[in-house]
């Protein structure tokens, strides 16, 4: 097995051999997942180099750290078709994903089908040569810039609920696709209502098998649990300027309108003791005792976030440490509101660039987009759920109807 010390030795040199700044991004990351770096712990068949899971941390930084771009992150898209397959499935979607030229969105969630998501109602029908969707998609991040979609639709209505439900791949510029940006609370639009008119899916692009997609499903959403305890896409500050940086940049200033919140979603832990000093707070004895908690906390939740890393450095599959390090993870962003709050008084609900509101409106944002960390990616209440059911062996959630035909079921 590679230790860490020779993986990082060899892709450094790799990265000093093969990197240059007159690259363009694309060619550079072509270059990236020829050669295995770009997510070694993947089979050598599909672009990796068959290393233990830790390798893809492991060289994203020595990448970043030789001046180099780093790795697109493989999202939720990546690990899904490589696990699920079917090989046809690999062999057209992992390499576009990870060389940045398929950009992928998640449609999952339904007006009525959000925690209860095998309730979906969008409906695929074969015609030919491929499946025809009706339906309506909601809070789908991203959709406005994808090209392809991660769709789960239900493909046989007299199987029972979570069995009639196929995984598609979509293609999103098409007639039959209308993306409308939704606006939230916090002024960003992130996410967006997906209208599904006659849109068109070859009969193929088919994630896992026909009818079965739920099992697809589930493995997209223990990713996603453990995606919020994994880190991003890299810093660009220490890139070697030229083509690939500039590319790259704009690339992140395009993702960046997107995720520019969520460091507030997750509270902003790091601004606490500042907030606190700038306020002349940080002697008070309830705001240190609530800092404290939430400190502790913060550390609490980092340790598990390592207990999901060395799982998957061990190549465990994504186990009870997503759900847990995600309700923690909620945890802490609510704790941290509350203490900018203690903090902060009324003046932390000034927005914007009021010269009252405290560090330019970033508590403000704080406040109106913690509760998105609670909900995104399933809610705190279905995480509780799925530890209950699923880790400690606590009687299941009744459904009286969950082996009945759905269109049954549904009218129940
Ligand atoms: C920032 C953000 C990004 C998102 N991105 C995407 C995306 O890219 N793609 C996508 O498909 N979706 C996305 N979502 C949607 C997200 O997955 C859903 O919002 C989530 O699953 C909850 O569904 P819902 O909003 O329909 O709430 P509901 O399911 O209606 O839940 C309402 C309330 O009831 C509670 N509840 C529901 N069922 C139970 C139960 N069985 N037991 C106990 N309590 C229950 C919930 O916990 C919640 O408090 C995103 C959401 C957010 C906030």
């Amino acid at each position: 097995m590679a230790n860490e010390a020779d993986v990082r030795s060899e892709v450094g040199e790799w990265v000093r051999s093969h990197w240059k700044p007159s690259l363009r991004l694309r060619e550079w990351r072509e270059l990236l997942v020829n050669s295995g770096w770009a997510v070694p712990s993947w089979p050598v068949q599909w672009h990796g180099k068959g290393m233990p899971a830790w390798a893809d941390d492991v060289v994203r930084d020595e990448i970043q750290a030789a001046g180099a771009v780093a790795t697109v992150p493989a999202g939720l898209a990546g690990p899904t078709i490589l696990e699920q397959g079917p090989d046809a499935m690999r062999e057209r979607f992992l390499r576009p994903l990870l060389t940045g030229e398929e950009v992928w969105c998640q449609l999952f969630s339904e007006p009525s089908a959000g925690s209860d998501l095998a309730g979906l109602t969008t409906t695929a029908v074969l015609d030919g040569d491929e499946w025809v969707i009706n339906g309506q998609k909601v809070w789908n991040t991203s959709a406005h810039h994808a090209d392809l979609g991660m769709l789960l639709a239900r493909t046989d209505w007299d199987a029972p609920k979570h069995k009639g439900i196929t995984y598609f791949v979509l293609p999103m510029h098409q007639p039959g696709v209308e993306v409308r940006p939704l606006r939230q609370m916090n002024f960003h639009a992130s996410f967006n209502e997906v209208f599904l008119t006659d849109a068109r899916v070859p009969r193929d692009w088919v994630v896992g098998e026909v009818h079965e997609g739920w099992t697809a499903a589930l493995a997209t959403l223990a990713h996603e649990r453990r995606f919020g305890l994994m880190g991003g896409g890299g810093a660009l500050n220490k890139v070697d300027p030229g083509p690939a940086r500039d590319e790259a940049l704009a690339e992140a200033a395009e993702t960046a309108k997107v995720y520019a919140w969520y460091p507030q979603r997750a509270g902003r832990v790091d601004l606490v003791l500042e907030h606190a000093r700038s306020q002349g707070r940080a002697a008070d004895p309830v705001v240190r005792q609530e800092i404290a908690r939430l400190i502790s906390m913060q550390r609490a939740s980092q340790w598990t976030a390592e207990r999901a890393r060395a799982a998957r450095a061990v190549g465990r599959p994504p186990g009870p440490e997503g759900s847990i390090g995600k309700l923690a993870l909620s945890n802490v962003a609510r704790q941290a509101a509350k203490v900018h709050t203690l903090i902060g008084g009324t003046h932390a609900m000034l927005a914007g660039r009021d010269p009252h509101s405290p560090m330019s409106g970033v508590i403000a944002e704080v406040l109106i987009s913690v509760p998105a960390q609670s909900i995104a990616g399933g809610t705190d209440q279905i995480q509780r759920n799925i530890l209950g059911e699923r880790s400690l062996g606590l009687p299941r959630e009744p459904d009286a109807w969950k082996d009945l035909p759905y269109r049954e079921a549904r009218n129940r």
